[in-house]
């Protein structure tokens, strides 16, 4: 198995809100796993991009689908010109080979499919495949982090209580004004003074959430916008493309985006 494949070699960019790379850098000493809550665009899997790279540990990243089942993350036999043969799934690389396994959006995935996280996540540090009736052992350095959007939920789309008590959490959120324009400044090569009018504009747009909007603009819609500024794309167009039509259908809140982006341009 080819682990160094989800080595991460090049420090990933990531601008820090707060204490998180501290707190991550003790969770993960102890092997606490992890939930990183926060809405989507934010900046979570950068995140943890960048600490698998500080603690140099492969990275080992899977989305969560509601189609996904427990197969899905240990393994299963497959058929091959020599029989059946074993091929470990995501998860299980991960706890043999001690690495970071991000669990993106978990809670996408099927509650029968969480369960099989349960004894990894306790002091047993174990993952039992069933079907290979084998127990494997994690790994020193195995530690599984999770992601969890809190605007999402609903109550059938929830993790259960006895899931969310077996991990640690970190909230994200939208960086601060500075700290988001100099990260979409960085990120799409465009001037500070464009890309702070862009974060006005992500501002305005997360002011209409609830009314209409699920969530406002995320960093990384700016970031669109602001790489098709850069490529020539006139500004209202380029806000058009990546900041209003993606999110809405509906014509007057497009129009109330519309007059959010034109207010602070
Ligand atoms: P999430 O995992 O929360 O959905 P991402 O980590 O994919 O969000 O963030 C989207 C993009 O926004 C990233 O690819 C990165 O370009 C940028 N980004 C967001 N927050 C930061 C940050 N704090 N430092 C550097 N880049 C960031």
């Amino acid at each position: 198995m080819d682990i160094d494949g989800y080595r991460i070699s090049e420090q990933p960019y990531y601008l820090a809100s707060g204490n998180e790379v501290a707190l991550y850098e003790a969770a993960y000493a102890d092997r606490m796993p992890m939930m990183l809550k926060g809405p989507t665009g934010c900046g979570k899997t950068r995140f943890i991009e960048h600490m698998a790279w500080k603690l140099q540990r492969p990275l080992i990243t899977v989305a969560c689908h509601e189609d996904m089942t427990a197969s899905d993350l240990v393994g299963r036999y497959l058929l091959d010109e020599t029989g059946t043969v074993w091929h470990d799934g995501p998860l299980t690389i991960a706890v043999r080979c001690g690495a970071i396994c991000y669990l993106d959006e978990i809670v996408e995935a099927r509650q029968d499919t969480t369960v099989v996280i349960h004894p990894l996540t306790d002091e047993r540090r174990l993952l039992p495949l069933e079907k290979k009736n084998e127990l494997v052992r994690a790994h020193p350095d195995f530690q599984l982090v999770i992601s969890y959007n809190p605007g999402y939920q609903s109550a059938i789309k929830d993790l259960k209580e006895s899931t969310k008590q077996r991990f640690g959490a970190i909230d994200f959120d939208y960086p601060e004004k500075p700290l988001e324009a100099a990260i979409v400044a960085h990120e799409a090569k465009i001037d500070t003074a464009l890309a702070e009018s862009l974060v006005d504009i992500a501002a305005r747009s997360r002011n209409l959430r609830g009314s209409g909007l699920d969530e406002g603009a995320s960093t990384r819609m700016l970031i669109y916008a602001a790489r098709l500024i850069s490529r020539g794309i006139p500004i209202l167009e380029a806000c058009e493309v990546a900041l209003i039509t993606p999110v809405t259908d509906d014509a007057d809140i497009r129009d109330a985006l519309r007059s959010a982006v034109a207010a602070c341009l």
